[in-house]
């Protein structure tokens, strides 16, 4: 079987994703409480791809059979000429950005403007609709820049999502939440709510939410330290990344993980009833 109908059937049978993660930087501007990765603005070791693996990365995905990307770090937009990369992965395929949205500046924002009518999405952290609330989790004045970029994006035809981290937010915080991304202009659709996953910093603390075996559908996601096997496996706990859920040191060509991912997968449960936890 080639590797394109082996990631088809996984695909198929509920075991893998079509998506494939890039983790951009470790690198961020903020220091948020839960942070699964240590990410700060002092970090030492950021861990960058460079744009040309992201961009060949991609290319190779797309020949395979995936049929979208996730971008997420860090902050991707610490990146300097992360708005140019990130157009030119849309070009090649469907593409959301995980970003904590504190960048958005009129420069940027002319600068995103050729994602317009492209399938791209900014997936924009918000996890509380109290500014003081929010601010404890996230940092200073990170809820009046996000509840700021927001519709300065959306006038610009960009897609946005909202995605919420839940650490002691009550049903009503949730429910006030939920009235603003609307005000905003963001449907519920676009509104991505998931528990803090007990994993690299939480887990020191003693937060967040335990990950089972199946909690998790395996995408293969790629970092400067190797292909993992989800979005939630490369975490980072004493300035160490967790090797736990490696699939591989090598990360191209993209065939040779690719191929490593899918032995693993083979071992997961198939079917509809799987009951995947965290997204
Ligand atoms: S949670 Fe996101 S925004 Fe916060 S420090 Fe980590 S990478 Fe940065």
């Amino acid at each position: 079987m080639t590797t394109q109908e082996s990631l088809a059937q996984a695909v198929a049978e509920g075991r893998a994703g079509e998506r494939l993660w890039l983790y951009a930087t470790y690198h961020c501007n903020l220091a948020c409480s839960y942070c699964l990765t240590e990410s700060h603005p002092r970090i030492v070791d950021r861990r960058t791809l460079s744009r040309e693996t992201m961009l060949e990365a991609v290319a190779e995905a797309k020949a395979l059979g995936f049929t979208c990307v996730g971008i997420t770090g860090g902050e991707v937009f610490m990146l300097a000429d992360f708005a140019e990369t990130l157009r030119r992965i849309t070009e090649m395929l469907p593409t959301v950005a995980l970003t904590n949205a504190t960048h958005v500046t009129e420069r940027l924002l002319r600068r995103l403007e050729p994602l317009a009518g492209l399938d791209a999405a900014l997936q924009i952290s918000l996890d509380s609709d109290r500014p003081e609330r929010n601010d404890a989790l996230r940092g200073p004045q990170n809820f009046a820049k996000v509840v700021h970029a927001i519709p300065r994006l959306l006038e610009r035809g960009i897609q946005v999502r909202i995605a919420t981290t839940v650490a002691d937010q009550s049903e009503e915080e949730l429910e006030r939440l939920c009235e603003l991304h609307r005000r905003l202009g963001v449907p519920d659709e676009h509104h991505v709510v998931r528990a803090v996953v007990r994993r690299g910093r939480a887990e020191l603390d003693g937060m967040g939410v335990e990950l089972g075996a199946d909690d998790v559908l395996p995408e293969l996601t790629l970092t400067a330290d190797g292909a993992f096997m989800h979005p939630f496996a490369p975490t980072v706990r004493n300035g160490r990344t967790d090797l736990d859920l490696l699939v591989s040191r090598q990360i191209a060509p993209l065939e040779a993980p690719v191929r490593r991912f899918l032995a693993i997968a083979a071992e997961q449960p198939v079917g509809d009833d799987v009951r995947r936890s965290i997204r």
